[in-house]
């Protein structure tokens, strides 16, 4: 069946939806989904989103994140998340999105490898937050309609343009759509739903990649994958449980079997995960110990509650007693390459989110960049393809 549209939003994560609200309110917006539209790695997100607190933090928000990236990140791109890092939250807090604040002010916490507190959050359901709240003013858009449980399965395209996606809704027979749009944003997130043990939902495996690779669109750094230090460990199948690297920024330290502390918790994620791994195997053991001790009951279940209620059910209370944490699949660095507006190497195909690899991270991925970078640059293809319709 042939469909036509403006534009064509793969994913309804947060960059999809942030794409979605920034493009032009005169043209069509088809948007899709592999699952339900709270099925995203953005519904999951706990720690927070960073944001540039003063012109003061400028130079040591870049080091941080450059310093994480192993100096692998392009420049201009970090460059460009911190400097509308202000902009995106004051966004944000017009769609009604609410961070904790003190005394009317916002309050700032901190993560691993950021050398200030500068990361704003909602208990440690950042991420539910801020996607249910662009989710419910994508839902009240007249142009934009969301097809749930359909799947892209190819691109189409000709002489190195993109024409839009095919797709197919997820049941049995279900007909093959063939949708053709100016312009097509590629927002399928991660990639791990091809791990054993991952942090992601399963059904995000890097479609628009494998697809990308087919038709020869630039990829860049894909073998660039992050491995999350703290993960609650279980024998049970499925997804991991996070437990949030703000855990360790108020305070949470980490035990090898004898109750010993091995490693600085504040170093960046794969320099805690390659410690915990090698502590793993000098004790034998399948994962180390996480304690909250140091961090007082009250702020837990105010900050933590997420946390604190899943441990519970899992048979831990984090109030007073260790919790076992092991490293798990976490975030994709790479994907397919864009450049600053998003845009990909193929005409009127542009990426963003976790899909994409506009170079911020680097090889490692600061703590709470991954939401703003998504919606930053999702922002940008937006403002892109609404120049170029004006252009028209
Ligand atoms: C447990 C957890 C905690 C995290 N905590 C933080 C945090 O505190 N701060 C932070 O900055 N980042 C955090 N992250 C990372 C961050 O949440 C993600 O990187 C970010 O939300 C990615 O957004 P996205 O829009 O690119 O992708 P997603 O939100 O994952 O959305 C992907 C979308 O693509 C759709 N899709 C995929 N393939 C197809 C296909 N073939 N056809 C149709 N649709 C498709 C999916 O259904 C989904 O709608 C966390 C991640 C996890 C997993």
């Amino acid at each position: 069946m042939k469909v036509e549209t403006d534009v064509v939003i793969v994913g309804t994560g947060v960059a999809g939806l942030f794409s979605a609200l920034n493009l032009p309110s005169d043209r069509k917006i088809l948007m899709l989904t592999k699952e339900d539209c709270e099925s995203s790695d953005s519904f999951l997100a706990q720690g927070g989103i960073c944001v540039l607190r003063d012109e003061e933090d400028y130079e040591s928000f870049f080091e941080d994140t450059m310093k994480a990236g192993h100096y692998e990140n392009r420049k201009e791109s970090v460059d460009i998340m911190i400097r509308e890092s202000r902009e995106v939250i004051n966004d944000l807090i017009r769609y009604g999105v609410d961070f904790e604040k003190e005394n009317g002010e916002l309050t700032y916490t901190r993560e691993g490898a950021h050398s200030k507190p500068r990361i704003l959050y909602h208990e440690d359901i950042t991420g539910k937050e801020i996607t249910s709240k662009l989710l419910a003013k994508v839902r009240e858009l007249p142009n934009v309609n969301i097809m749930e449980y359909t799947t892209m399965t190819d691109f189409i395209v000709e002489n190195n343009r993109c024409f839009g996606v095919v797709a197919k809704h997820n049941y049995k027979d279900a007909q093959e759509l063939q949708i053709y749009a100016d312009n097509t944003i590629l927002a399928t997130g991660g990639i791990g739903g091809n791990y054993q043990h991952s942090t992601n939902f399963p059904h995000l495996t890097g479609d628009a990649i494998r697809i990308g690779q087919k038709y020869g669109v630039k990829m860049e750094h894909l073998d660039y994958v992050q491995i999350h230090p703290t993960t609650l460990y279980s024998k049970k199948p499925g997804r991991r449980f996070l437990i949030s690297e703000s855990v360790r920024g108020e305070g949470a330290v980490l035990y090898n079997k004898n109750k010993e502390r091995f490693v600085n918790e504040l170093l960046p994620r794969d320099v805690v995960a390659n410690a915990i791994r090698e502590q793993m195997k000098k004790d034998g053991t399948d994962f180390v110990w996480l304690s909250m001790e140091h961090i007082a009951k009250e702020e837990i279940l105010k900050h933590f509650p997420n946390i604190y209620q899943r441990c519970l059910e899992e048979g831990y209370d984090v109030t007073k007693e260790c919790i076992p944490v092991v490293p798990a699949q976490h975030y994709f660095m790479g994907g397919v390459w864009v450049d600053s507006d998003s845009k990909t190497s193929m005409e009127h195909l542009y990426a963003a989110g976790e899909t994409s690899c506009n170079g911020v991270h680097g090889k490692n991925r600061l703590a709470s960049n991954s939401l703003l970078e998504s919606l930053v640059f999702a922002k940008r293809a937006a403002k892109k393809i609404k120049e170029n319709y004006k252009a028209e």
